[in-house]
């Protein structure tokens, strides 16, 4: 049974690890196109993030390594593989759950890391990205990667979903985590600036976090932070 979980733990970080280094290497590449020289001088910053985001990758691997083994060998998880084993109309809203509930969970625990102490022992190392690039996307100090490792097999646990709808959760988080991170904008102004805009969170939002530090600490959606007072709107300089 261990040597079972050592495995599928290892395997899930080389899955997370490869998954890292492909989607931030894309974005990374597209940026040398879109904005040439934003990566100029900051060749040490990168090498920085490279290595605490594979220290990360470890952290993420050993819970969704655990949890993927249960899923398989135990039936651990409210993961499901029939299109009919839940109504159609639950499909979508499995992901959104998904997110709404990370989203919460990031806001709170990351709005607790900019409190001088935690920030000092572990959040400082993601502000240390200063501007962020593509490889900031998982570089975070092993504590704060905890908190965030956690949130999937925890979910999995609780909330029904399909592994096709998984997959898409998986996506988006993967995808937005490097985006916004990257230093430019990928959305069109038109989607950024309009009434649905208002409610999500791209690059131009995520920046001025990076900017200011007290202000847009949510992740998905800006709902926390409107509803807190803590949303300052988008980043002038993208
Ligand atoms: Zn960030
Ligand atoms: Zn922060």
């Amino acid at each position: 049974m261990w040597t079972g979980i050592l495995l599928s733990a290892l395997a899930m970080t080389a899955i997370i690890a490869g998954r890292y280094l492909a989607s931030s290497g894309l974005f990374a590449l597209v940026t040398n196109r879109v904005r040439p020289g934003y990566h100029a001088k900051l060749s040490g910053q990168i090498r920085r993030e490279i290595a605490w985001s594979l220290a990360s990758a470890a952290i993420y691997g050993i819970p969704a390594g655990v949890v993927a083994w249960g899923w398989q060998q135990r039936g651990w998880t409210l993961i499901y593989t029939g299109w009919n084993d839940y109504p159609l109309w639950y499909l979508p809203l499995a992901p959104f759950i998904y997110l709404l509930a990370h989203d919460s969970w990031f806001y709170w625990t990351h709005r607790w890391m900019h409190r001088p102490r935690p920030f000092r022992i572990a959040h400082a190392v993601h502000h240390a990205s200063r501007p962020p690039t593509a490889w900031a996307a998982m570089s975070f100090h092993p504590w704060e990667a905890l908190t965030g490792a956690v949130v999937i097999p925890a979910l999995v646990l609780m909330v029904p979903i399909h592994v096709a709808m998984l997959g898409l959760v998986l996506l988006v988080m993967t995808v937005m985590g490097v985006t916004n991170h990257m230093g430019w904008e990928m959305f069109p102004r038109k989607l950024v600036h309009s009434a649905l805009g208002g409610w999500l969170i791209t690059a131009s939002h995520h920046q001025r976090h990076h900017e200011e530090y007290r202000c847009n600490y949510g992740l998905y959606f800006r709902f926390w932070d409107r509803l807190c007072g803590t949303d300052r709107g988008l980043s002038e300089t993208l």
